[in-house]
């Protein structure tokens, strides 16, 4: 139990990544609050997983992309349990389109849940953990190799992730003299709504003989990555992605 104590929002977290994010955390012993913005009936049935797991849990309705609705959200956390110790920004979203049709209302909304959410969320997170009592905590950023790695065809998505690779970085220079560590997360393909729900057997097998691993990742794997970074076996881990898995990169030319 190494977040006994310790309080952790997950934004996005009623599905996929997300979801097992806020199973990993609670099973470390976190109070976790659980941002969502749809599927109210989703968030409440986690909010029972974690119960049973012993942890306190409450459940926040607020858009990552409106700055008040994130200042709601940590106020949340801080209103139910005192304190906030990890700030995980996970919401995203994707648009599978290019330089030459994306619209210019798709940009902005990418750029916003991807991108602003957590620029804003990161800093309204360590403000509070800069001024509460026994001041610090981590700041957990799920970017994707794409941050690296261009994906032709789903180019805002992967200028979001970009931007995130240099938010996590300077962040995480201005903020350690202060207490707060700053990790990104760049998971390869997981197997969740996102990249599962329109896919083809064919397509699926295309992706998998791709993976140098031959599969897609669990949500789960990429949560107890989150766990790990959240914990003090990386009390001196900042300013970096972990990418999971980053032989992707080196094996694939494309997807
Ligand atoms: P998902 O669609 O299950 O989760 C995304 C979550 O973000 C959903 O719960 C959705 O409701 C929420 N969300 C969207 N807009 C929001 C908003 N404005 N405010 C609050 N919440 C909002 O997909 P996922 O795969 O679990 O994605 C989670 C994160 O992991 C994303 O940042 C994604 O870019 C990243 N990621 C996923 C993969 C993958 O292969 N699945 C790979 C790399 C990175």
């Amino acid at each position: 139990m190494t977040l006994s104590g310790k309080t952790a929002i997950v934004t996005g977290g009623n599905s996929g990544i997300g979801k097992a994010i806020v199973l990993a955390l609670a099973e470390q012993g976190a109070n976790v609050v659980i941002d969502y913005i749809s599927h109210p009936e989703a968030t409440e049935e986690l909010e029972r997983q974690v119960a049973a797991l012993g942890d306190k849990v409450i459940g926040v309705e607020a858009d990552v992309s409106n700055v008040d609705d994130l200042k709601r959200l940590v106020s949340a956390a801080v209103d139910a349990f005192g304190r906030l110790d990890v700030m995980v920004n996970n919401a995203g979203i994707e648009t599978r389109t290019g330089i030459l049709d994306t619209t210019e209302a798709q940009f902005e909304k990418v750029i916003a849940v991807n991108l602003k959410s957590a620029f804003f969320g990161t800093q309204l997170a360590a403000t509070q953990m800069i001024a509460q009592d026994s001041p610090g905590g981590v700041v957990i950023n799920i970017s994707s190799v794409h941050e690296e790695w261009p994906m032709p065809g789903n180019i805002a998505y992967s200028c979001s992730k970009g931007a995130m690779k240099m938010l996590t970085r300077t962040a995480a220079v201005e903020l350690g003299p202060k207490g707060v560590r700053v990790v990104g997360i760049g998971p390869g393909a997981v197997a969740t709504p996102i990249n599962t729900v329109e896919m083809t057997p064919e397509t699926l097998a295309r992706l998998n003989a791709y993976i140098p691993l031959g599969r897609m990742a669990q949500p789960e794997e990429i949560a107890s990555v989150v766990a790990f970074l959240a914990g003090p076996g990386a009390s001196y881990v900042t300013g970096a992605t972990i990418f999971a898995d980053a032989a992707i990169m080196l094996q694939s030319p494309g997807l």
